[in-house]
């Protein structure tokens, strides 16, 4: 049985530490907020309940998995509904797509709507499983960075297949060349977002994420995504993981490259291992300021960030649904923009995420509760005042004329996240929501490893290093850190 310190207490941290008592380690986290969960949180304003974070779950397998590794039964902690449709799409010239949630469904619809031909769409599904099929091993279940990744039969079979991962052509020319059809090509490289990324630089190996939705689904957990962080919270605390809320670590302690210990603003601890959740660059900048970050780590682009704003909204809109979205015209300005200018459109493409079409009693009756989300840049010396104003009136105008009704007049409550604030909030560097962007063909492999050779029992979860950000992958870097850790 090890000591074990985790530094934060977000999805991966939590994920790590349940695997890590799981294996029969001592485990103690500690979290500068007062709360766990990190950027999925949830709050409640004038009778309305927000998400504040993510709101967009799937996988839930691996979510379950925790629970079974902690030897408990997941639906005793949480369960969750499928979304179907799973998304509401409408375009300025008054099209609109309404996604079934299963490939050969979604299929026939995009053929009817779009026009093109059934087996396009559903050849370019199945081309996204086998790209699944061939990179969940490599890229994601392992340690990239460990030479016993590479002497699995697995990994080499994966390997050999890699020719099939669209290296060399970006995501939008993978679409333009299997798709043919401009609406579903921009639908199709919406799936970049899900990343942070930008779909015109992206390689095509992204086009492996719409895997994540048409075989398995999406999903809201019961109660709403915060029942994620909930349930985990709850189940650390079953298995005895001890918290430390409101305590910040300043400092992680090393000796003769071996790390040792914690300081916190409360004390100092020691610690035969320890697992950062903390975004890597920070860690290094403050926790361990002796030591260089390495190499490139802090020259890679960042994933983009998000301006949110949460409408309590006195009405109900039945065309729309849990997840929405209203494209922008200028889609590939919207990306040159973010990634180039460190701007937002001023044509964005807008997402408006509803829970209440769900759980009722997260807004007033006749209500809804709206997340309204646009890509934004990473913080980079703007103006967010000046932005969230001008975003905001751009934002209502539009979907005000997409829903022909005067939207500003329904905000009963309202409240704004921006990117200076998810920084300060959870110490994401520059308010990125993924840590590095996936822009570069090499972003798998130049992203920082779950440990470090440089120090000897420190280990890196979450976002910022392999296998990158979002709730699955999140997770899933907190079950490599358990197995490289125990
Ligand atoms: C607005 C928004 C929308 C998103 N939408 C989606 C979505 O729909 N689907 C999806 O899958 N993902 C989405 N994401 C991304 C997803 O939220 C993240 O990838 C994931 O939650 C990151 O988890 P994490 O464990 O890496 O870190 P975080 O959630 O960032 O947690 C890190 C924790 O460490 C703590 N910490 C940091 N420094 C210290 C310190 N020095 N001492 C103690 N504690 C410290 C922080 O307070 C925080 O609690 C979204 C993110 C945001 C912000």
């Amino acid at each position: 049985m090890k000591k074990i310190g985790i530094i934060g207490s977000g999805i991966a941290g939590m994920s790590a530490a349940i695997h890590l008592r799981a294996a029969g380690n001592e485990v103690t986290i500690f979290e500068a907020n007062d709360y766990p969960g990190g950027k999925l949180t949830a709050f409640e304003q004038d009778g309305y309940r927000f998400d504040a974070g993510p709101s967009l779950f799937t996988m839930p397998q691996l979510l379950d998995e925790i629970f079974e590794v902690a030897g408990k039964s997941a639906r005793d902690y949480y369960d969750y509904t499928k979304i179907d449709p799973g998304c509401h799409y409408f375009w300025e010239d008054g099209v609109e797509f309404h996604a079934p949630g299963e490939a050969d469904r979604f299929a026939s619809q995009a053929a009817e709507t779009f026009g093109v031909d059934k087996k396009k769409v559903k050849k370019y599904i199945e081309d996204s499983f086998q790209l699944y099929d061939i990179t969940e091993d490599v890229f994601l279940k392992n340690s990239l960075h460990k030479a016993s990744t590479y002497l699995k039969l697995s990994t080499a079979k994966s390997f050999a297949q890699l020719y099939k991962a669209h290296l060399f052509s970006t995501m939008n020319q993978v679409n333009e060349r299997k798709l043919g059809h401009p609406k579903l090509i921009q639908f199709f490289n919406r799936y970049a977002t899900y990343n942070g990324s930008n779909p015109y630089s992206a390689p095509g190996t992204l086009t492996v994420v719409p895997t994540l939705e048409f075989r398995w689904g999406t999903f809201l957990p019961k109660g709403g995504m915060h029942e994620i962080t909930q349930s985990l919270f709850r189940l650390s605390k079953d298995i005895g993981i001890d918290f430390r809320f409101a305590e910040k670590v300043e400092r992680v302690t090393t000796s003769n490259k071996v790390a040792t210990g914690i300081v916190t603003s409360k004390g100092e601890y020691d610690f035969e291992t320890i697992v950062s959740n903390m975004d890597v660059i920070p860690t290094y900048h403050r926790l361990l300021p002796d030591h260089p970050i390495p190499g490139r780590v802090d020259k890679q682009e960042r994933s983009s960030s998000a301006l949110i704003f949460y409408w309590g909204i006195e009405e109900e809109f039945r065309q729309l649904g849990l997840h929405n979205i209203f494209w922008s015209e200028k889609y590939k300005k919207e990306f040159s923009l973010l990634f180039e200018e460190k701007k937002i459109s001023n044509d964005p493409t807008v997402y408006v995420n509803i829970t209440s079409k769900h759980e009722k009693s997260d807004a007033p009756k006749g209500c809804e509760n709206w997340f309204v989300m646009v890509n934004a840049p990473h913080v980079a010396g703007q103006d967010w005042r000046r932005i969230e104003k001008e975003t905001r009136k751009i934002v209502l105008e539009k979907l005000s004329r997409m829903l022909g009704t005067n939207i500003e007049a329904l905000i009963k409550t309202e409240r704004v996240l921006n990117p200076p604030t998810i920084e300060s909030q959870t110490s994401s560097y520059l308010g990125s929501l993924y840590g590095t962007s996936s822009n570069d063909r090499m972003a798998a492999f130049l992203r920082h490893p779950n440990f470090t050779s440089k120090i000897k029992n420190l280990y890196f979860c979450g976002g910022s290093v392999h296998p990158g950000g979002g709730i699955p992958l999140c997770l899933l870097s907190g079950k490599i850190v358990g197995d490289l850790a125990s």
